[in-house]
C-alpha cells in the first residue's frame, strides 16, 4: 500500500517514496539542550516516532538524524548563569533526553549529531555562502544571509514579501514573521558569551542556530534528502532559514517532503511556567503516569491536529490500555506459548486492512487506532470459538499494529500492573481458595472490590481488573 502524507511545502498529500535504496532518509530537529524537555517537546518527537515507525510498516528502511543543539543563546545563558562550561551544563539535559526517550518507547534515530562537533563543517558552509555571494560580513564581524540574494526565499512558509516591512537584520536565533530579514549565520563573540566561542575566519564566534540544521543533516543525508520534520514552530523562520542555506549553497532541491506537527495545550491553554501548566516528562511521571499512558495520549491524535493535553486523557488511556491488556492477555493465555499459528480470522484480517488504510493516510493514528479497538471487541466475542493457532494468529495482528503504536505490553499478564497491596489480597485469596475456605475468599473479594478491583476466577485462576 502507499504511504501518503501531508507535504507543508505543496501544502498537499503526497506519497512518500525514497530517493534511493529503498530508504527514507528524514533530518528531524531535536532538542535544545539547556533544559528537561517538556510534554510539548515530546509530542513533535512521539509524531516523528510513529512517522519512522510507519515507513517500516511500509516495508522501506530508514536513516533519521536528530541534530541535539548544544550551543545557542538558551545553552550559552544557562551556562553561564550556572557558572559551569557549555559541555558540562549541556550533558545533563542530553543524558536526561535520552532517557526520557526510554520511557516513551520512542525508537532511537540512527544518527544524533551534536552542533559543538560540527563547528568546520559549519564555518565551511558559511564561507560557501559569502562565495556564492547570498551572505556578508557585517561591521562587528557577524555573518549574515541576505535574503534578497536567494529568490526562493519564503516558499516554505508562503511569505509574500511585496507586502512585508522587512528588517534589516536579525541576530537572535528565534523571531517572528514580522521580523523578517537578514539572519545571523555566524555570530561575532560578545562579553556575554563568556568563554564560549570558536575561531573562524571572521574571527572569534559562534554559529547561528539555522546553520546547524543545514550543516548537519547534508553531512550525514547527501545535499538532496527524502523528508525533514518539525515542530509548527520550526517551519518559520528556522526550517525557512534551513532551505535558504542549503539551496543557496548547494543549486539543488534541498529536502522534497516537509511534514510538520501542530501545537500541544495543556487544559485548553498555552503552555507555560506562570500558568502553571508546564509539565516535563518527569512532572507526568511523578504523578504515577506511565511512559506508554502519556504515549498513549500523544500518538492517539492526528499529529495536524492541536493537541489538548489533560489529566483526564491520561486516565482515559489507562483504562484503554487496560481494555487492549485484558484481550491480548486472555488470547496470550488461549494461544499458549509456542504454539502454531494457525490461518487469521476474517475479523483480524479486516481490522488489519483498516489499519493499514489509516497510517498510511496521512498517519490517521484516530482511525488506526479505531481500527485496533475494532479488533479487541472481535477478538473478545470470538474468544469462546477460536482455537490456539487462532488465537495466536489474532496476536500476531496486535503484534503487527503495535510496530507502529508501541503502546502494547505482550508476554506479561495484567496482573503485572496490579499494585502490591492488592496482589498480597490477591495472594492470600488463591490460599483461602486452596484450603475451601470459601467465606474467607468472598470477604476478600469484597476487600479487593472496595479497594477499586474486581476479581474473577476461571480455571486458569484468579484474574483481576480495575473496576
Ligand atoms: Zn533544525
Amino acid at each position: 500500500m502507499e504511504m501518503k502524507v501531508f507535504n507543508s511545502l505543496t501544502r498537499r498529500v503526497e506519497p512518500l517514496t525514497p530517493l534511493a535504496d529503498n530508504t527514507i532518509r528524514l533530518y528531524t530537529c531535536g532538542p535544545t539542550v539547556y533544559n528537561f524537555a517538556h510534554i510539548g517537546n515530546f509530542r513533535a518527537y512521539a509524531f516523528e516516532d510513529v512517522l519512522r515507525r510507519v515507513v517500516q510498516f511500509n516495508g522501506m528502511k530508514i536513516r533519521q538524524v536528530m541534530n541535539l543543539t548544544d550551543v545557542d543563546d538558551k545553552t550559552i545563558r544557562g551556562a553561564n548563569a550556572a557558572g559551569v562550561p557549555l559541555t558540562d551544563y549541556t550533558k545533563t539535559y542530553k543524558d536526561a533526553f535520552f532517557a526520557d526517550l526510554k520511557k516513551l518507547n520512542i525508537q532511537p534515530a540512527e544518527v544524533y549529531p551534536a552542533a559543538t562537533d560540527h563547528i568546520p563543517e559549519m564555518i565551511d558552509l558559511v564561507s560557501k555562502l559569502i562565495e556564492k555571494g547570498v551572505a556578508y560580513k557585517s561591521e562587528d564581524g557577524s555573518v549574515y544571509f541576505a535574503v534578497r540574494k536567494f529568490p526562493g526565499y519564503g516558499k516554505l512558509a508562503h511569505i509574500d514579501f511585496d507586502h512585508q516591512q522587512t528588517g534589516a537584520r536579525c541576530a537572535a536565533d528565534e523571531y517572528d514573521k514580522e521580523n523578517v530579514g537578514d539572519f545571523a549565520l555566524w555570530k561575532a563573540w560578545e562579553d556575554s558569551d563568556g568563554p564560549v566561542g570558536w575561531d573562524s575566519p571572521w574571527g572569534r564566534g559562534r554559529p547561528g542556530w539555522h546553520i546547524e540544521c543545514s550543516a548537519m543533516s547534508m553531512k550525514y543525508l547527501g545535499e538532496t534528502f527524502d523528508l525533514h520534520t518539525g515542530g509548527i514552530d520550526n517551519l518559520f523562520p528556522h526550517h525557512e532559514n534551513e532551505i535558504a542555506q542549503a539551496e543557496a549553497a548547494t543549486g539543488k532541491e534541498f529536502v522534497r517532503t516537509w511534514m510538520h506537527c501542530a501545537h500541544l495545550r495543556v487544559n485548553g491553554e498555552k503552555m507555560s511556567k506562570s500558568a502553571g501548566n508546564f509539565f516535563t516528562l518527569r512532572d507526568l511521571l511523578e504523578k504515577g503516569y506511565a511512559g506508554r499512558e502519556i504515549r498513549y495520549v500523544l500518538v492517539n491524535a492526528h499529529y495536524r491536529q492541536g493537541l489538548n493535553f489533560a489529566f483526564s486523557a491520561l486516565d482515559d488511556a489507562r483504562k484503554s490500555l487496560e481494555r487492549i491488556d485484558r484481550c491480548v492477555d486472555a488470547l496470550q493465555r488461549l494461544a499458549g506459548s509456542n504454539g502454531p499459528v494457525g490461518d487469521t480470522p476474517e475479523f483480524a484480517t479486516q481490522a488489519l486492512e483498516s489499519f493499514s488504510a489509516a497510517v498510511n493516510d496521512d498517519l490517521n493514528t484516530p482511525k488506526a487506532f479505531a481500527a485496533l479497538f475494532e479488533l479487541v471487541r472481535e477478538a473478545n466475542g470470538a474468544l469462546a470459538t477460536l482455537t490456539p493457532a487462532q488465537a495466536a494468529a489474532v496476536l500476531a495482528v496486535f503484534q503487527r499494529m503495535d510496530t507502529v503504536l508501541g503502546v502494547i505490553f505482550f508476554g506479561k499478564a495484567v496482573v503485572a500492573e496490579v499494585p502490591a497491596e492488592i496482589q498480597a489480597l490477591l495472594d492470600k485469596r488463591a490460599a483461602a481458595r486452596k484450603a475451601k475456605d470459601w467465606a474467607e475468599s468472598d470477604r476478600l473479594r469484597d476487600e479487593i472490590a472496595a479497594a477499586g478491583w474486581s476479581v474473577k476466577d476461571s480455571r486458569d485462576g484468579q484474574t483481576v481488573t480495575r473496576k
